[in-house]
């Protein structure tokens, strides 16, 4: 079985200070070797991540679908990978929302970003709205059809999240039963987009994930791990977090 897979969002938060966090978080990831630690941190500090901690993944938070040219304030797929980073998050339903991302603009970064080299990882979820009116799931289907890049050999580089929109920094999560049922869902999806590799896509599950429930959370079927928002901020929750995936 692969190992959990970890990752801390930083979101708009960190300035140089917090770098202090991400080299606590590198040397627990030292001692937990059973765990796949990364964190998103801003593209500010990516490139001193990656010199401050030699373990853990580091990644980004956005890319543009772009190589280069006239996009004043964006940053390229292969800027990231320059600056040191490994994967980069596309299609955050903070980025659809605050940017008005659709899929087909989620699968465009995508691809730009595994044209640059860089490893994937896709988020979906459906708002309290789409669920309370029994849609989650066909949301979920229909926000993969459109926002996974397809083709050989992507499913090694792609890992997708499941993050409910109304479970992001409210402290409410679904109940491990429909979390269960959204991950073999998607697993599902995996299947049609990329016949047997699918199976090997980590499905991670976000919103809310705290020390306190990841336990159970991460036990759950078909959950391959977790993307933290708030709780990846401070090494010590974070680290509470990775202890509790082993
Ligand atoms: P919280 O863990 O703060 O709920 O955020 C989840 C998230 O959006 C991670 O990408």
């Amino acid at each position: 079985a692969q190992r959990p897979y970890i990752v801390g969002n930083w979101k708009m938060h960190g300035t140089r200070a917090m770098l202090s966090e991400a080299r606590a978080i590198d040397r627990a990831a030292e001692r937990l070797l059973k765990v796949e630690v990364a964190i998103a941190p801003p593209f500010t500090l990516i490139h001193a991540s990656r010199k401050e901690a030699s373990l853990i993944g580091i990644g980004a938070q956005d890319c543009h679908a772009a190589e280069g040219g006239a996009h004043t304030g964006d940053i390229s797929a292969a800027m990231l990978k320059d600056s040191g980073a490994g994967f980069v998050i596309v299609g955050h339903s903070e980025r659809r929302a605050d940017h008005g991302e659709t899929d087909a603009a989620v699968k465009a970064k995508a691809e730009a970003a595994l044209a640059a080299g860089l490893s994937v990882i896709v988020c979906v979820g459906e708002t309290e709205a789409q669920r309370d009116s029994g849609e989650a799931e066909s949301v979920v289907a229909s926000q993969l059809q459109g926002s996974l890049p397809r083709g050989e050999g992507v499913a090694d580089r792609i890992t997708v999240a499941y993050e409910p929109v109304w479970a992001i920094g409210t402290g409410r999560t679904p109940t491990i039963e429909d979390i269960a049922t959204m991950h073999r869902s998607i697993r599902a999806r995996l299947g049609e987009a990329y016949g047997e590799t699918g199976a090997q896509v980590r499905i991670l599950y976000g919103g809310s994930v705290k020390p306190e429930n990841a336990s159970e959370i991460l036990a759950t079927e078909e959950v391959g791990g977790a993307l933290v928002g708030g709780a990846s901020l401070t090494a010590e929750s974070f680290v509470g977090i990775i202890v509790a995936a082993t």
